[in-house]
């Protein structure tokens, strides 16, 4: 099988004999297309590069899941364990057999998400490596979904895919967009797992959310007050976005990220 990845964004694409003309992912107003056009590449292109996959523990019961060399905006999939199961949130746009086999070693894949379509990866090929599990989709982003398949399984507001790991949908960056509670991260103080949903600024001391990181497309007042009002009943002391982390405070950092957001759209910044 061919499996087309768009190299730009590192989301797989149907089997077809020939790849698709765009990839709809990358020529919507929130990513961008190359100023060298659309090119596409594939799993065994990826592999004869000298492409792996590499698993490295981020904290006990959280393992980061990347590519080597990075591929597409580099992003990292995490893995969270739990006894009742382990979610592959945001899994990378490639995978090989000893990327399968370190997982597996870390207990396995029992639900697959993401933050929102940019951040899908290669979501269901990992899913087919193992057994077919569940790939959430909130069904507020399925007009994205690029490769459509039998694994997945359409949510809305809160999911759980497994117990004791919530989804809830923030909306924001994408109508989909979500954060994933893990109450037992930090040593039982709770992390937020928010991919591009609550991005972590350069600062390391403030958040961010945007429609359009990369061209700087802001959010209404009204979307920036839904994020702080799903998140807000959360416990939670360290967040993990796709590119940084809050390494503490993280609840009170968001709270008052947020709300300076709002007031800078309101016109009533706090210099
Ligand atoms: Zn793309
Ligand atoms: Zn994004």
């Amino acid at each position: 099988m061919t499996i087309w990845t768009c190299a730009t964004c590192a989301i797989e694409h149907p089997d077809t004999p020939a790849p698709p003309e765009v990839c709809e992912i990358c020529a919507d107003e929130r990513q961008y297309v190359p100023a060298t056009g659309q090119r596409w590449t594939t799993r065994d292109e990826l592999a004869a590069t000298g492409m792996r996959i590499v698993v490295h523990e981020l904290e006990p019961g959280l393992h980061a899941v990347t590519t080597e060399p990075k591929l597409g905006i580099g992003q990292r999939g995490l893995l969270l364990q739990t006894p009742q199961g382990n979610v592959l949130w945001e899994p990378p746009g490639f995978i090989d057999d000893a990327g399968i086999a370190a997982v597996h070693a870390l207990g396995g894949v029992t639900a697959i998400s993401a933050s929102h379509p940019h951040l899908t990866g290669s979501s269901i090929q990992w899913s087919h490596a193992f057994g077919g599990v569940p790939v959430y989709v909130a069904t507020a982003d399925k007009r994205w979904i690029r490769r459509p398949d039998s694994v997945i399984e359409l949510w809305d507001g809160e999911a759980e895919p497994v117990p004791g790991l919530r989804m809830l949908q923030c909306g924001g960056h994408f109508a989909g967009s979500s954060v994933l509670h893990w109450p037992e991260g930090v040593g039982g103080h709770g992390a937020l797992i928010t991919g591009d949903t609550i991005a972590v600024g350069g600062d390391r001391k403030s958040v961010n959310a945007m429609r359009s990181y990369v061209n700087n497309i802001p959010l209404p007042r009204r979307a920036i007050q839904r994020i702080l009002d799903t998140i807000s009943p959360l416990e939670f002391d360290r967040i993990y976005g796709a590119f940084g982390i809050i390494d503490g405070n993280a609840a009170s950092i968001t709270r008052r990220s947020l709300q300076r957001y709002m007031d800078w759209l309101d016109g009533t910044p706090k210099e």
